[in-house]
């Protein structure tokens, strides 16, 4: 397992819990990753170090949590060295990495996504786009950014201020709530996952700015029942059919982030891997062992494969944040609760007296189910409620709307 967040905390969790699995190594992972498998220092930046670290521990399945390996080529460079991997080769990866490039899949493939300029970079030209588009604006950063690469904003001053300095594009503004979808692929047969609603605003009613993702829930009663097809048929099979047809298929988990408006669901952003924090509820519920599923995926044999089985009922996580996040995080504060059942690590690290202590802007992952969303959700902020991070900052609305039934398409 390459990563060091939640969702390789997660991942390690469904992974060990394999029937299939003998041993899970995590790289560079964290204190709570340390506490289900063995640790390895790695910078997973850099292809050729992961491929080593697989091909020296003897893996059978490398998979790779984040994005910044996998638009490296960590994917490649594992496979160049004879090891299954999950997760797509560089080329397939781009479309997360380039906003750009996804545009151009989705406009060549016939996917609805929101409107869009070519990138700019040329600040009269933004200033030309933005004055041509409606309120709120959109602008977008072209490039990773760890979901901070985006601005929504009716102050249009604000939205040229944002973009001053990077090749960014203007988007339009897509009214309505957003769903995430994962969907395992061998390239060919697609396996979807439960759809999830997070929460990447920092603060409650989804105010400030963007963050990495501050909780999310499943599953999504609101949501209409036949979402997931008409997902899978107009916007991931005809993606994957474009990757392919370019001569870069697309193994891996494909997210494809939607919002789904008046109109059907339209994409904002494609990633190439599991997002964080949804990971932590889509696992929370998956009840099919994740190993094979994965393994399949990397080797090709996904098409066989029964359908997945869920558990009943619902899971809800929140994060806990350091204090600053989104901006630079206080780190190094002692963590109390950090070992209980549901709390998933992210940035974390085990000081060398043993103390748990923040090392990261995400330091927490409060996961829970329940036979209903609203008891999944009382069970998740207890859990919060039994942690200390001193100067911690956490929403208190994550599935709240749900829960009252206010959540409208
Ligand atoms: P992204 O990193 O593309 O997912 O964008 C981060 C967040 O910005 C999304 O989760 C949305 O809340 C918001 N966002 C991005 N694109 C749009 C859009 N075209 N219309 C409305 N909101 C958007």
């Amino acid at each position: 397992m390459v990563g060091a967040g939640a969702r390789e905390h997660a991942l390690c969790l469904a992974l060990a819990a394999d029937p299939a699995v003998t041993h899970v190594i995590c790289a560079p992972g964290n204190a709570g990753t340390g506490m289900v498998a063995e640790q390895r220092a790695l910078d997973p930046s850099v292809p050729d170090r992961v491929a080593a670290l697989a091909a020296e521990t003897g893996a059978d399945l490398v998979v790779v949590g984040p994005e910044v390996p996998l638009v490296a080529g960590a994917a490649d460079a594992v496979r160049a060295a004879g090891i299954a991997c999950f997760g797509p080769t560089a080329a397939a990866a781009r479309i997360e990495g380039s906003k750009a490039f996804a545009k151009e899949v989705m406009a060549a493939a016939g996917v609805p996504t929101a409107g869009a300029t070519p990138v700019l970079r040329e600040p009269a030209a933004v200033a030309i786009a933005l004055a041509a588009a409606t309120p709120p604006y959109v602008v977008k950063r072209d490039g990773l950014a760890a979901g901070k690469g985006v601005l929504v904003t009716a102050d249009r001053a604000a939205a040229e201020r944002f973009a001053a300095g990077h090749p960014v594009i203007v988007e339009e503004y897509l009214a309505g709530p957003e769903v995430s979808l994962f969907c395992l692929t061998d390239g060919v047969a697609v396996v979807p996952m439960l759809p999830v609603q997070d929460f990447k605003r920092i603060g409650d009613g989804d105010t400030g700015p963007n963050t990495g993702g501050m909780g999310a829930y499943a599953p999504l009663d609101w949501a209409p029942p036949d979402l997931v097809d008409d997902v899978l048929a107009r916007i991931v099979r005809p993606t994957l059919a474009e990757l392919a047809a370019r001569g870069t298929p697309f193994a891996g988990l494909l997210y494809a982030g939607l919002v789904l408006t008046a109109d059907g669901p339209k994409v904002i952003e494609f990633n190439a891997r599991f997002g964080d924090p949804e990971t932590q509820v889509v696992l929370a519920l998956l009840e099919t062992p994740l190993a094979g599923l994965l393994h399949a995926a990397a080797t090709g044999v996904l098409g066989g494969r029964p359908a997945p089985a869920w558990r009943d009922g619902a899971a809800v996580t929140v994060v806990v944040a350091a204090a600053g996040y989104p901006g630079t995080p206080r780190t190094g504060d002692p963590i109390l609760g950090a070992d209980l059942p549901g709390v998933l690590h992210a940035g974390t690290r085990r000081r060398d007296d043993g103390a748990v202590v923040s090392a990261g802007g995400r330091v927490l992952s409060v996961t829970a189910t329940g036979t209903t969303l609203a008891a999944a959700r009382d069970a998740a902020y207890d859990l919060v409620g039994r942690v200390h991070l001193p100067g911690g900052q956490h929403r208190t609305d994550i599935a709240l709307r749900a829960v009252g039934g206010a959540v409208r398409i």
